[in-house]
């Protein structure tokens, strides 16, 4: 058991893994991620800016943090990406990503000298009018082709598909089957409501449901399941002899909270101690009036609830205050 730190939360909880979101800009134009009319970007001052995002990692790691996973928007279309990975990856963390992978491959290099060696990708839809219907853009084969490049070049990739039912359902074995030849893990995602993504109960592909896919298409002794890590959000399993594995994050159905070790930083600087929680504090102001931000830190982690902001069933789900919640795209998943 890790010693208690600043990053510990009143239930145990010690966070040592930090997201931070590099841009409330995208590439594409997911309808499970924003809005149709697109988002209000907050003005380019209230952004961090390279030195910023710097310094306030660098708070997070002396006090505990150990793993760093940059995430957006797209990351990869901030302009210095590529200087704000190298400045990251000076830290003593794990340093990782989160994409949509259309632009990844010209960070190849970058990646290898900056000692990345895990990425996500997502990846919703492996039918190229489907993927064009959900991203609002034609980029498929390109990020297709992505994925099996960082897989020749030595990344572990994992790719990430949220699924909604009635729309990509039916992929479910199409994309296990991807983890045949390709040691990639797929994981599955259930949908989650955001402001203006129109989620409801009904589109969610509960994790039972997935499994039963499973289970209608494999001989029981061909699913394997695979031991999970005591922070992992994911629920894995491999098909035998796939050189890949897949894998399920039930946040809805079957929150993972006990072992959540996550604490996440938005572009404009605002620390949220819960995905599902609309509640923010401001890191950016007072470290741009040269006060120190440990305290506004410990304080977001002692506020936060036992299980999902407080929606510890279903129901409450529809009650909550999830819809003013930011859109996805500024939070980062
Ligand atoms: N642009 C990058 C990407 O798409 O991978 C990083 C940012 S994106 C917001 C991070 C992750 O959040 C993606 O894997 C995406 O699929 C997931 N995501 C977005 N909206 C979601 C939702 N409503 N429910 C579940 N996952 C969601
Ligand atoms: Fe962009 Fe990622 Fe959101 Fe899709 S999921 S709109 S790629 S931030």
């Amino acid at each position: 058991m890790t010693k208690p730190s600043i990053l510990t939360d009143t239930f145990g909880r010690t966070h040592n893994y930090l997201r931070i979101s590099l841009t409330e800009r995208c590439n594409l134009r997911c309808t499970y991620c924003m809005p149709a009319d697109g988002i209000k970007l907050s003005p380019k001052k209230h952004i961090m800016t390279y030195e910023e995002i710097y310094t306030i990692a660098k708070e997070f790691v002396s006090i505990g943090v150990t793993k760093i996973r940059l995430t957006g928007g797209e990351p990869l279309v901030r302009k210095d990406a590529a200087r704000i990975i190298e400045k990251l990856a000076s830290l003593p963390v794990e340093l990782t990503l989160t994409t949509n992978g259309v632009i990844v491959d010209k960070f190849i290099e970058h990646f290898k000298k900056c000692k990345i060696k895990t990425l996500n990708i997502s990846l919703d839809s492996l039918d190229t009018a489907k993927n064009k219907e959900i991203t609002r853009r034609s980029y498929f084969e390109k990020v297709y082709q992505n994925i099996i490049l960082l897989v020749k070049e030595g990344f572990l990739v994992k790719v990430n598909c949220v699924l909604m039912k009635g729309f990509n359902d039916d992929e479910i074995i199409d994309f296990i089957n991807i983890s045949k030849e390709l040691p990639i893990q797929v994981r599955f995602i259930e949908f989650m409501p955001f402001d203006g993504n129109q989620w409801n109960m009904d589109k969610l592909v509960p994790l039972q449901d997935i499994l039963s896919e499973v289970h209608s298409n494999f001989k029981k002794e061909e699913i394997i399941k695979l031991e999970d890590a005591a922070n992992d959000t994911t629920k894995s399993y491999q098909i035998k002899g796939y050189e890949g594995t897949f894998a399920i994050i039930s946040s809805v159905t079957n929150p993972f909270c006990d072992g959540c070790n996550r604490i996440r930083l938005t572009a404009n600087g605002q620390v949220k101690n819960c995905l599902f929680s609309s509640k923010e504090s401001d890191l950016l102001t007072p470290l741009r009036s040269g006060k120190s931000i440990t305290s506004i830190i410990q304080k977001t982690i002692l506020s936060k609830s036992k299980i999902r902001n407080g929606m510890d069933t279903l129901d409450k789900f529809s009650q909550s205050d999830m819809h003013n919640n930011r859109s996805m795209i500024t939070i980062g998943g």
